[in-house]
């Protein structure tokens, strides 16, 4: 039989906790605490502890932490938000359903996070200050800028000190999406030290999807926050805006944490350490597997420690490698096919090809090779080497090539 290597396993850790996975939903019949409660409260002591924060809020899932956190960090009606276009939908969702205008820069090429370059670019000739209003506006839209919102995508983080910097000159608070970076680090020269994504922003969310690095068995999320103000306000917005039962403060949203979920990730939270260290491991294995080929592989500058949520090389003829690699039996993905600029839910933002050239460059060149804690050293080595045969089988004539890439 044909050897199969698929792009994610959500099996086998469960069928490894079963047992304490169980239990938690035994407990949690025989209490009859379903949302809510001493589950949700316990796991956002120890996720606070592990972003090296001080407060954690559950929430529903990572598009409504985003949103949240842009929420309580002052985005409102009418403003603008400044964000990436290579990341899913969902943080251009959580800043619409904010109620404000999603804007892009475009990211760095090796990264492909925010490029802290292009940012002071666009503030700098894109933004002028209202001296009377005090705020920032975007020239082309009219609109206050509310925030910034750096994607930590794959499981690295953006390059923070600088976005830091920025927002600081433009008075801007940085909402981090940290939706695929649970436990990576950054060594900020700004802060002097290692910082965990989710603790270097004003709030950051997160999600615990199932096939996110620290996931729930269903949708869960959680907004990181060292500011105790911003922690109430959150816990209002989740809970319809009750800081006390039938007590209403504001209108807020039913995007509370189920003490189901919250008990899961109790149970999977102590593991994420040495999960992270295992998809550290396989990225370790598939850099010295793909040495000396001609793929761009994923870059991990100095001062940063990649999660590997994902590991995403860059591949000429991509698709057809894909399908070339799918009928071996390997499972791939592509994060993301179409940069969200270029997405039809956002044609009234009026963008074209070509606005943003490194976004689009890398769209069309991704491919996510499988990548989980379990992933053994077997299937990697069959994975690379049907990639190897694909690549070489699709390679284009010389005289085909661009210039550029000779
Ligand atoms: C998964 C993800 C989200 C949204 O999380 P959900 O829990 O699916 O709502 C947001 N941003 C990024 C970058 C993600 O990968």
């Amino acid at each position: 039989m044909m050897r199969q290597v698929p792009f994610l396993d959500l099996v086998t850790p469960h069928v490894e906790l079963e047992a304490e996975l169980t239990a938690a939903f035994r407990d949690c019949l025989r209490s009859g605490h379903f949302v809510g409660g001493e589950a949700v409260e316990q796991f956002e002591q120890e996720f606070a502890r592990f972003c090296g924060v001080r407060y954690c809020v559950g929430v529903a899932n990572g598009t409504d932490a985003v949103r949240f956190a842009l929420m309580a960090g002052g985005v409102a009606a009418g403003d603008a938000v400044i964000t990436v276009p290579n990341t899913f939908i969902a943080t251009t969702e959580a800043i619409s359903q904010a109620g404000a205008l999603p804007l892009f820069v475009d990211v760095e090429e090796a990264t492909g996070n925010l490029d802290p370059a292009r940012l002071g670019q666009f503030l700098e000739l894109e933004c002028r200050f209202d001296a009377a209003a005090h705020t920032l506006l975007h020239r082309g839209s009219a609109r206050r800028i509310a925030a910034i919102v750096p994607v930590h995508l794959y499981g690295q983080m953006a390059d923070m000190d600088p976005i830091l910097a920025l927002a600081e000159e433009y008075g801007l608070p940085v909402i981090e999406d940290a939706c695929q970076a649970h436990g990576a680090e950054y060594r900020s020269a700004r802060e002097g030290g290692w910082r965990k994504a989710g603790s270097m922003g004003l709030a950051a969310g997160f999600s615990f999807y199932p096939g996110k690095n620290l996931g729930a068995c269903g949708e869960a999320g959680a907004v990181t926050t060292n500011e105790e103000r911003l922690a109430a306000h959150l816990r209002k917005l989740r809970d319809h805006g009750q800081g006390r039962k039938y007590y209403h403060d504001i209108e807020g949203y039913n995007g509370r944490l189920d003490a189901l979920q919250a008990a899961i990730l109790q149970v999977k939270l102590k593991r994420l350490e040495d999960w992270n260290r295992q998809r550290g491991a396989a990225a370790e294995n598939y850099a010295r597997l793909l040495a000396g080929s001609e793929l761009l592989l994923p870059q991990a500058p100095s001062g940063s420690k990649p999660v590997y949520h994902l590991y995403v090389v860059r591949v000429p003829q991509r698709d057809a490698v894909r399908a070339e690699l799918a009928g071996a039996g390997v499972g791939t993905g592509i994060h993301y096919p179409i940069p969200l600029h270029l997405q039809k839910a956002y044609a009234a933002l009026g963008h074209s090809a070509g606005d943003f050239p490194v976004s689009e460059q890398l769209a069309g060149e991704i491919l996510s090779l499988p990548m989980y804690p379990q992933l053994s050293y077997d299937d990697q080595k069959y994975v690379v080497g049907k990639l190897a045969e694909a690549v070489a089988g699709h390679r284009l004539p010389a005289a085909e090539l661009p210039a550029a890439s000779l």
